[in-house]
């Protein structure tokens, strides 16, 4: 887990992205500019998902959810709201190695895609989503 990941900057400003979207699905330029200070590299591959509609939302009966990003090569990520972790190799590497991000595009793509309101949505059986949440770490 990474630390920095808790700091209540970030979530407050996926809160700013929530907040002046409301209604529009596009962030201002102000929003825009923190984003990228925040993320430099990460953010425009994550906003590619974004438009992209990469990024589905899958609920099951009993309550949970959990989200899956397709990555740029067409390879699914499964990803939990509250855990920051991705098994892709950036994650591995620029976020847990280097230390030089703070989480992967999928899970940037997936925080924006939700404060946006802009996540496809699926159903899956309790059962589906067991074997789902199982592929995160
Ligand atoms: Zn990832």
């Amino acid at each position: 887990m990474n630390c920095s990941f808790m700091d209540g900057t970030v979530e407050q400003l996926f809160a700013e992205v929530k907040r002046t979207s409301e209604g529009k699905g596009c962030v201002t330029d102000e929003v825009m500019s923190a984003l990228n200070f925040v993320f430099q590299a990460s953010l425009l591959p994550a906003l590619d998902l974004v438009d992209n509609k990469c990024v589905t939302h899958i609920s099951s009966p009993n309550g949970r959810t959990v989200y899956q990003v397709i990555g740029s090569s067409g390879t699914p990520y499964t990803l939990c709201e509250t855990v920051n972790f991705c098994c892709c190799p950036a994650y591995r590497y620029a976020v847990l190695k280097r230390e030089d991000q703070m989480m992967c595009k999928h899970f940037l793509a997936m925080k924006l895609s939700e404060a946006l309101g802009v996540c496809k949505q699926e159903e899956v059986t309790d059962k589906e989503m067991v074997s789902l949440l199982a592929q995160i770490g």
